[in-house]
Protein backbone atom coordinates (compact mmCIF):
# COMPACT_ATOMS: atom_id res chain seq x y z
CA UNK A 1 0.00 0.00 0.00
CA UNK A 2 1.27 3.43 -1.02
CA UNK A 3 0.30 6.48 0.22
CA UNK A 4 -1.60 7.45 -2.90
CA UNK A 5 -4.01 3.91 -2.60
CA UNK A 6 -5.18 3.14 0.91
CA UNK A 7 -6.01 0.47 2.43
CA UNK A 8 -9.61 0.09 1.60
CA UNK A 9 -9.87 -3.22 3.67
CA UNK A 10 -9.11 -1.33 6.71
CA UNK A 11 -12.27 -1.22 9.40
CA UNK A 12 -13.82 2.12 8.80
CA UNK A 13 -13.61 3.90 12.47
CA UNK A 14 -16.33 6.70 13.40
CA UNK A 15 -16.84 9.23 16.22
CA UNK A 16 -19.95 10.14 17.76
CA UNK A 17 -20.33 12.61 20.50
CA UNK A 18 -23.47 11.32 22.47
CA UNK A 19 -24.56 12.04 26.26
CA UNK A 20 -23.81 9.48 28.82
CA UNK A 21 -26.85 8.06 30.29
CA UNK A 22 -25.52 6.04 33.29
CA UNK A 23 -26.30 9.14 35.90
CA UNK A 24 -28.01 13.12 35.93
CA UNK A 25 -24.59 14.60 35.69
CA UNK A 26 -25.21 14.05 31.43
CA UNK A 27 -21.60 13.82 30.79
CA UNK A 28 -20.58 14.28 27.28
CA UNK A 29 -19.01 11.15 25.46
CA UNK A 30 -16.46 10.94 22.42
CA UNK A 31 -16.94 7.47 21.19
CA UNK A 32 -14.58 5.39 18.52
CA UNK A 33 -16.98 3.03 16.75
CA UNK A 34 -15.74 0.62 14.12
CA UNK A 35 -17.65 -2.27 13.06
CA UNK A 36 -21.01 -0.75 14.58
CA UNK A 37 -19.15 -1.45 18.14
CA UNK A 38 -17.76 1.17 20.92
CA UNK A 39 -13.95 0.67 21.20
CA UNK A 40 -13.24 3.29 23.40
CA UNK A 41 -14.58 6.10 25.57
CA UNK A 42 -12.90 9.53 26.43
CA UNK A 43 -14.81 12.98 27.57
CA UNK A 44 -15.80 15.25 25.19
CA UNK A 45 -13.93 18.28 25.56
CA UNK A 46 -16.15 20.67 23.87
CA UNK A 47 -19.56 19.83 25.91
CA UNK A 48 -20.43 23.00 28.39
CA UNK A 49 -21.00 20.99 31.06
CA UNK A 50 -18.90 18.22 31.68
CA UNK A 51 -15.96 19.64 29.26
CA UNK A 52 -14.39 16.41 29.39
CA UNK A 53 -14.58 15.22 32.72
CA UNK A 54 -16.07 11.11 32.63
CA UNK A 55 -16.16 9.41 35.73
CA UNK A 56 -14.89 5.72 35.83
CA UNK A 57 -18.25 4.35 34.74
CA UNK A 58 -18.14 6.75 31.83
CA UNK A 59 -15.01 5.13 30.45
CA UNK A 60 -16.45 1.80 30.83
CA UNK A 61 -19.46 2.65 28.75
CA UNK A 62 -17.36 0.74 25.86
CA UNK A 63 -17.35 -2.46 28.23
CA UNK A 64 -20.77 -2.19 29.07
CA UNK A 65 -22.30 -1.45 25.57
CA UNK A 66 -20.29 -4.74 24.25
CA UNK A 67 -20.98 -7.08 27.60
CA UNK A 68 -22.65 -9.93 25.87
CA UNK A 69 -25.19 -10.70 28.67
CA UNK A 70 -26.86 -7.11 28.15
CA UNK A 71 -30.44 -6.74 27.38
CA UNK A 72 -30.85 -5.85 24.06
CA UNK A 73 -34.29 -6.60 23.07
CA UNK A 74 -37.55 -6.47 25.36
CA UNK A 75 -38.26 -9.46 27.86
CA UNK A 76 -41.85 -10.33 29.30
CA UNK A 77 -41.90 -12.90 32.32
CA UNK A 78 -44.37 -15.43 31.80
CA UNK A 79 -44.63 -17.05 35.29
CA UNK A 80 -41.03 -18.21 36.15
CA UNK A 81 -40.10 -18.24 32.43
CA UNK A 82 -38.71 -14.97 30.64
CA UNK A 83 -39.58 -14.67 27.13
CA UNK A 84 -37.90 -12.02 24.44
CA UNK A 85 -40.25 -10.08 22.66
CA UNK A 86 -40.70 -6.84 19.82
CA UNK A 87 -41.12 -3.53 21.35
CA UNK A 88 -44.39 -3.47 20.35
CA UNK A 89 -45.47 -6.46 22.15
CA UNK A 90 -43.56 -4.91 25.37
CA UNK A 91 -45.66 -1.73 24.91
CA UNK A 92 -49.03 -3.69 24.33
CA UNK A 93 -48.01 -5.51 27.76
CA UNK A 94 -47.12 -2.19 29.42
CA UNK A 95 -50.17 -0.16 28.24
CA UNK A 96 -52.04 -3.46 29.51
CA UNK A 97 -50.77 -3.65 32.91
CA UNK A 98 -50.72 -0.14 33.17
CA UNK A 99 -54.50 -0.26 32.20
CA UNK A 100 -55.04 -2.94 34.75
CA UNK A 101 -53.74 -0.93 37.45
CA UNK A 102 -55.89 2.13 36.42
CA UNK A 103 -58.66 -0.25 36.10
CA UNK A 104 -58.25 -1.96 39.84
CA UNK A 105 -59.01 -5.11 37.54
CA UNK A 106 -56.48 -8.16 37.34
CA UNK A 107 -56.34 -9.90 34.23
CA UNK A 108 -53.54 -12.44 32.93
CA UNK A 109 -51.62 -10.24 31.11
CA UNK A 110 -48.25 -11.11 31.83
CA UNK A 111 -46.28 -8.69 34.18
CA UNK A 112 -43.11 -6.58 32.50
CA UNK A 113 -39.75 -7.03 33.39
CA UNK A 114 -37.40 -4.90 33.83
CA UNK A 115 -37.43 -2.19 35.64
CA UNK A 116 -40.57 -2.36 37.09
CA UNK A 117 -41.02 -3.74 41.03
CA UNK A 118 -41.67 -7.34 41.47
CA UNK A 119 -45.45 -8.10 41.58
CA UNK A 120 -46.19 -5.50 39.54
CA UNK A 121 -48.99 -4.10 39.17
CA UNK A 122 -49.69 -4.45 43.35
CA UNK A 123 -53.31 -4.81 44.14
S1 LIG B 1 -19.54 9.82 33.05
FE1 LIG B 1 -19.99 9.27 35.18
S2 LIG B 1 -20.59 11.20 36.15
FE2 LIG B 1 -20.75 11.50 33.91
S3 LIG B 1 -22.91 11.02 33.39
FE3 LIG B 1 -21.69 9.15 33.10
S4 LIG B 1 -21.88 8.05 35.03
FE4 LIG B 1 -22.49 10.18 35.44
Amino acid sequence: MSALSPDRSAPKIDTAYRVCPLCEATCGLELTITGGAIRSVRGDREDVFSKGFICPKGVAFDRLDNDPDRLRRPMVREGEQWREVGWDEAFAVVAAGRSVSISGTRTSTPSPGGCMPRGWPAR
